[in-house]
């Protein structure tokens, strides 16, 4: 037996890595890093192997996955190939947004109840890697793994199936993969649901009762359902008890209300209504902060509140910044960078908070057009040109956000360095005694 692994970064070193582990052989393809079998006509040969597994990043418009699927071998991603040898129990966090707090909250929680429990998948090891540790003993114990998962990985699953999932929003993002149509991503995000024998380990993101017609057919009766934990006036309750208040914990935003309700479900889903309502829970919430470069205050000086939110690369998370933190239009903001084919015209909803805004990168123009009747928009030329624009229009009480609505690969390496080149640009115009 010997399997085809398409892309060569960390997923497909993993699968490779597993795929060894069982006994297979391999053969990598990578067009960026020259690694394959190809044709004289340039095509790759995948003639002497029986199956393909790909890695998220491998985009589907890519002559390697197009043969792939021309091939008529399976094709599966590197998730669906790690689960086929996981012996540890999964809970599964997908949606456009809040997948990252949502998975590090949950797997904090599960921790803090003294569950050998860690995340996988999008961040952390890919699911291949995890499964392979535990298999050769590297991780010993793991009661149950974490795993946030991206729409890509979704894309070629065939028996994937979490002990529970949740799927918490699905907002305009990545279109420019899917025909530009809202159903098909959010058929694809759905499908974490298809193989879940429980229906009470199926749960919906508040943000979905407010995007119904994105549900498909199947999943309607979850709209009927009473789930166990709810939010209703700042109460966080678990089968109708009180379980704490949300300005009891570090989480700002509606935004982040949702994705605590949806930790909490899940962890209820593992652990049962008991262990939920323990004091070590209410304390493990309590000390839980989102991670770095969402909405995260990283100066405050002359009045002036300044917030790296670096990761809100699609409108929908920047309004839910924006509704967290904004006051009347004062709010210096930074948009713009690598356009994904996506709609910005929801940012005009949030104009009653904007002062101003500076528009960056590629699709600088673009965001001006659409948004200029707003807010005022000023396009810049560089990133420290916007960031300077930016901290020069704010006064005290105001607040200058990175909160860009686009991806970051046109001007940085990822999300991470402009968040950071951000903050360092703040520190010398503080430094400089602006
Ligand atoms: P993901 O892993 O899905 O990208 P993150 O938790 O890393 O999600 O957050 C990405 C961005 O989205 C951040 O700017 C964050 O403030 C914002 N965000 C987090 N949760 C939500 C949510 N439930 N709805 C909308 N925006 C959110």
């Amino acid at each position: 037996m010997k399997i085809a692994v398409l892309g060569y970064g960390a997923s497909g070193k993993a699968a490779e890595k597993l795929a060894e582990f069982f006994g297979f052989e391999t053969e990598i393809f990578d067009e960026g890093q020259k690694l394959g079998c190809y044709r004289a006509d340039g095509a790759p040969d995948y003639s002497e192997c029986d199956e393909i597994v790909v890695s998220p990043g491998v985009p589907p418009k890519s002559a390697l996955y197009r043969a792939a699927l021309a091939s008529g071998l399976p094709l599966v991603s590197e998730m669906e190939f790690g689960f086929r040898y996981c012996d540890f129990p999964l809970l599964a966090v997908t949606g456009t947004n809040g997948k990252t707090t949502t998975t590090e909250l949950t797997t904090h929680l599960l921790q803090k109840l003294g569950y050998a429990a860690q995340y996988c998948g999008n961040i952390g090891n890919p699911l291949s890697e995890l499964v392979l540790f535990k298999r050769q003993g590297t991780v010993d114990k793991l009661d149950v793994a974490v795993i946030e998962v991206s729409s890509f990985q979704l894309e070629r699953i065939a028996a994937f199936a979490p002990y529970a999932a949740v799927n918490l929003n699905v907002t305009d993002d990545h279109l420019d993969r899917y025909n530009g149509s809202m159903m098909e991503y959010s058929n694809v995000k759905f499908s974490i649901f298809d193989r879940i024998t429980d229906r009470d380990n199926l749960f919906l993101g508040a943000m979905m009762m407010r995007s119904v017609e994105l549900i498909p057919e199947q999943y309607r009766f979850l709209l009927e359902q009473s789930p166990a934990i709810q939010e209703r006036d700042g109460v966080i309750t678990c089968h109708g008890r009180p379980l704490l208040r949300l300005d009891e914990t570090k989480l700002r935003g509606a935004h982040n209300c949702e994705n605590l309700v949806a930790a909490l479900s899940l962890v209820e889903a593992f652990t049962g209504a008991e262990k939920l309502c323990s004091p070590e829970l209410i304390a493990a919430v309590k000390g839980f902060l989102p991670g770095e470069h969402r909405i995260q205050v990283v100066a405050q000086h002359g009045g002036v509140t300044y917030i790296n939110d670096s990761k809100a690369t699609n409108p929908a998370s920047v309004l839910a910044a924006l509704e967290a933190i904004g006051g009347d239009h004062n709010v210096c903001i930074l948009l713009g960078g690598l356009d994904k084919g996506m709609d910005f015209s929801s940012l005009a909803g949030a104009a009653e908070y904007v002062k101003a805004a500076f528009l960056l990168g590629q699709c600088r123009e673009k965001m001006f057009d659409t948004l200029k009747d707003a807010f005022p928009c000023h396009c810049c030329e560089t990133f420290s040109a916007a960031v300077d624009g930016a901290c020069r229009a704010a006064a005290a009480g105001d607040i200058v956000i990175l909160s860009p609505s686009c991806a970051s690969m046109d001007m940085f390496k990822n999300y991470k360095e402009r968040g950071e080149t951000f903050v360092r640009l703040v520190m010398e115009y503080i430094r400089a005694g602006n």
